[in-house]
């Protein structure tokens, strides 16, 4: 197992247990467009309208339950037409890895031009002590890469992406049809509104304030009804979604739980 799998399945769980920093949706249908498979902690978001279906991140490797998951909400993952990476990191791109069962088999994919040098492991994704965590995930070639700003449509879907760097450096946060956005691991969401994603996971915590910064400065936020996280569920309520985000949730502090409706531990099946 790689260091960063090893991370993300065993060392997160430990740590946020009794935290409440992780509470995905669990899985369903959440707006008249949009549903989604929770993984864990982590959410799998599809969007459809009329003829038109895509994805927001493709979970985990190796989901044991994925096809269950997706029967529930009777989503058929061969007919999702694109899949839109937030970043590369396991719990989002893992989904998509060569080494596993490929459930998304027509899905054009499509990441950011930046982050790709984390997939292909030109960069780091950060340093915990001495060792320099390498991506784990491969992802087929023929993926579209996509820059800052740039808008694509899709049958009846519109989807622009933004550049949000800090969790990881190409993070993506997209606006869908300019009133579904999807932050990915860029805020943390509970009732006092949204907050810079939590340190421990990020490359840059000041950098992904800055952007989320100068990313509320620069887009239609208007016309946004609604703001979906990757970790913390959904909001309606837009300019809550971005009231802390200059505050890192400090979670060391003694009885913090930052979330007191989450589940204890996202990963103990008993709780899932
Ligand atoms: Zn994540």
């Amino acid at each position: 197992m790689s260091l960063i799998d090893y991370f993300a399945m065993n060392i997160v769980p430990m740590m946020y247990r009794g935290k409440g920093a992780l509470h995905p949706c669990e899985t369903g249908q959440l707006t008249d467009m949009v549903s989604c498979i929770r993984e864990y902690d982590v959410n799998i978001f599809f969007i459809k309208k009329n003829d038109t279906f895509i994805a927001i991140d493709a979970g985990y490797k190796n989901y044991n339950s994925f096809a269950d998951e997706c029967r529930k909400i009777n989503v058929d993952p061969s007919k999702v037409q694109a899949m839109f990476l937030t970043h590369a990191d396991p719990d989002h791109a893992g989904g998509l890895d060569v080494g596993q069962k490929n459930y998304f088999t027509n899905a054009d994919v499509y990441v950011g031009n930046v982050e790709e040098n984390y997939l292909t492991n030109t960069y780091h994704r950060k340093k915990i002590g001495p060792f320099g965590m390498k991506n784990s995930v491969s992802i087929k070639s023929g993926y579209h890469l996509l820059k800052d700003g740039e808008i694509i449509f899709i049958g009846d879907l519109k989807i622009q992406s933004f550049l949000v760097p800090g969790h990881t450096l190409g993070h993506l946060v997209y606006i869908i049809n300019d009133e579904m956005l999807f932050t990915g691991d860029s805020i943390a969401l509970n009732d006092e509104g949204g907050w810079c994603f939590f340190d421990i996971f990020n490359y840059d915590s000041g950098l992904n304030i800055r952007s989320l910064k100068t990313f509320k400065r620069r887009s239609e936020m208007d016309h946004i009804r609604y703001v979906f996280t990757s970790h913390n569920g959904f909001t309606d309520d837009v300019k809550g979604a971005f009231r802390h985000i200059d505050t890192i949730p400090d979670w060391k502090k003694k009885g913090f739980v930052f979330d007191k409706t989450a589940p204890y531990d996202c990963f103990a099946m008993n709780n899932c």
